[in-house]
């Protein structure tokens, strides 16, 4: 008979582990070759391909205590998938204990107290269809299928970004499992510091099972959605942007991109693949107001697609979903901007124009607004300087692009990082991207989170994320 090797030891021990875990839980745990694995171990970036030893799909909170009681009783490394979208892969990691909460997608809305309490294994589409029930929404960010967790962890922005801040300044309270096991609340009154870190800290400090999102009256209409015109009408598009973004009232959400078109049936047949530059906006106040702000946009020059009317809030939450599928190949690059300068623009269409693949694109987002008006120290997202983030967003099929694609995104960000404001955001960063990165990103926040690291999680259990030595 063979005689057992090191990984068959690993893998033995690990077959009474799981059965004792698999008794423990409500929800399936669920091990290579089992039925869903595989779904759950994948993540939307196709770039990131590791595999969990076995995968805990909790259906509530005494299944999270139970795994974080068991990852500590028997030293296992374990990483939390949320809604699985962070682009560095920081949902998985091989051999580990994976929390899996997507089974956890409930919502309650309190429409009185103007809150709603959201699961963890929520997408931020399922916040914006319960709140939408009541005429109302939280502030989350552009893709319906992104999840609530990493996203409010990190911070966080969206079209409701310039009337409120960041996701995690909007945030009133959350639940969370603890290094030790227990339940705890993580709010303004209890626990503060513990809140304090997790509205920009990531998940370093716990296992947040629910989050109390404050909610804004918004819809059920907006004016929203896409204008665009061929690249070769982009000096004057992106002149255009640059004015009326720095105009326009916090309502008003302005997203300029360059990109070849993609094969979507608002544009015409003969354009898709070619370059385009594009508008997208969104005004969330009355949908009368927002028509005429946003006139100038429709009617400028000659646009070859132009689906910017009113629609309801929650399809415009969901309009970029089909251009973000899992399982492409992805690699960005980012920065926050102080402002859009001409020379700037200059660089979006030099660099636009030498994208290597169908669905990459160079995007500017607008941020600018409430955000900008609290301190730096409010939540450990910091960068309150930042009006807009670059996007140099890497997409392409194939393992053998992979080369090409990254060498486009790093080159184009080397030559436009000089624009920056020096700081970057936590939930863009790729898997290549290490601590330094991280410190532009979380700036002197990083101090204040390395001791609430200390008290909350001294021996780093909570370590597959954008880790915080413990200080
Ligand atoms: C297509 C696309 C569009 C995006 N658009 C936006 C946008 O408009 N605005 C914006 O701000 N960001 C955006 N992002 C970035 C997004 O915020 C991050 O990718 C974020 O990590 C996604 O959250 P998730 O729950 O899906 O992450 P996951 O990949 O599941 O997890 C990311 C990290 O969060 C931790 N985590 C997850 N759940 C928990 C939990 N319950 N408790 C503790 N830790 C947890 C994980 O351990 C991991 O470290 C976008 C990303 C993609 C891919």
């Amino acid at each position: 008979m063979r005689a057992l090797t090191k990984e068959d030891r690993v893998f033995a021990m690990n077959q009474d582990a799981l059965g004792a875990l698999r008794t423990r839980l409500r929800g399936p745990v669920l091990a290579p070759g089992d039925a869903g694995y595989e779904e759950s171990r994948t993540v939307w970036n196709a770039m990131i391909d590791r595999r969990p030893a076995a995968v805990a799909r909790c259906l509530g909170i005494d299944d999270v205590i139970a795994c974080v009681r068991f990852a500590r009783e028997h030293e296992l490394l374990l990483c939390i998938k949320g809604g699985g979208h962070n682009i560095a892969g920081l949902a998985t990691a091989d051999g580990a204990l994976m929390l899996d909460m997507a089974l956890m997608r409930g919502v309650w809305v309190d429409p009185r107290k103007r809150v709603a309490h959201a699961q963890a294994g929520c997408l931020l589409g399922d916040v914006d269809r319960e709140t939408q029930v009541h005429g109302l929404a939280a502030v989350l960010g552009f893709v319906s299928l992104t999840g609530i967790a990493g996203l409010t962890l990190g911070g966080g922005f969206g079209y409701l970004t310039r009337r409120w801040g960041w996701t995690s300044d909007n945030v009133a309270g959350m639940d969370v499992v603890t290094a030790d096991g227990r339940l705890l609340r993580a709010s303004g009154e209890e626990n503060a510091d513990l809140f304090w870190g997790l509205r920009g800290g990531g998940g370093n400090f716990g296992v947040v099972t629910g989050i109390d999102y404050l909610l804004y009256p918004v819809g059920p209409e907006v004016v929203g959605g896409i204008v665009a015109w061929p690249a070769s009408e982009a000096h004057k598009v992106l002149e255009l942007y640059r004015t009326l973004a720095e105009q326009s009232p916090p309502e008003l959400t302005l997203v300029a991109l360059m990109r070849p078109a993609p094969p979507a049936p608002w544009l015409p047949k003969d354009m898709h693949g070619k370059p385009i530059v594009a508008l997208l906006a969104c005004y969330s106040g009355r949908p009368e107001e927002g028509e005429k702000l946003v006139a100038p946009i429709k009617s400028f020059g000659n646009p070859i697609g132009d689906v910017l009317v009113r629609r309801p809030y929650a399809q415009m939450q969901s309009l970029l979903d089909a251009t973000q599928p899992k399982g492409r190949r992805y690699y960005w690059k980012s920065e926050y901007l102080p402002r859009i300068e001409p020379a700037l623009c200059e660089k979006v269409i030099e660099h636009a124009a030498r994208i290597r693949s169908p669905h990459s694109a160079v995007i500017l987002f607008q941020i600018e607004g409430a955000l900008n008006r609290l301190e730096d120290g409010h939540s450990p997202v910091g960068n309150r300087d930042a009006r807009y983030v670059l996007n140099l967003a890497g997409s392409w099929e194939q393992a053998s692009e992979d080369r090409a694609n990254i060498d486009w995104a790093r080159e184009a960000w080397n030559d436009m990082k000089s624009f920056s404001t020096g700081g970057t955001y936590i939930n863009f960063l790729t898997a290549d991207e290490g601590p330094e990165r991280t410190a532009a990103a979380l700036g002197t926040g990083l101090r204040r989170l390395a001791e609430v690291k200390a008290r909350w999680d001294p021996q780093n259990v909570f370590c597959t994320n954008r880790n915080i030595a413990p200080g």
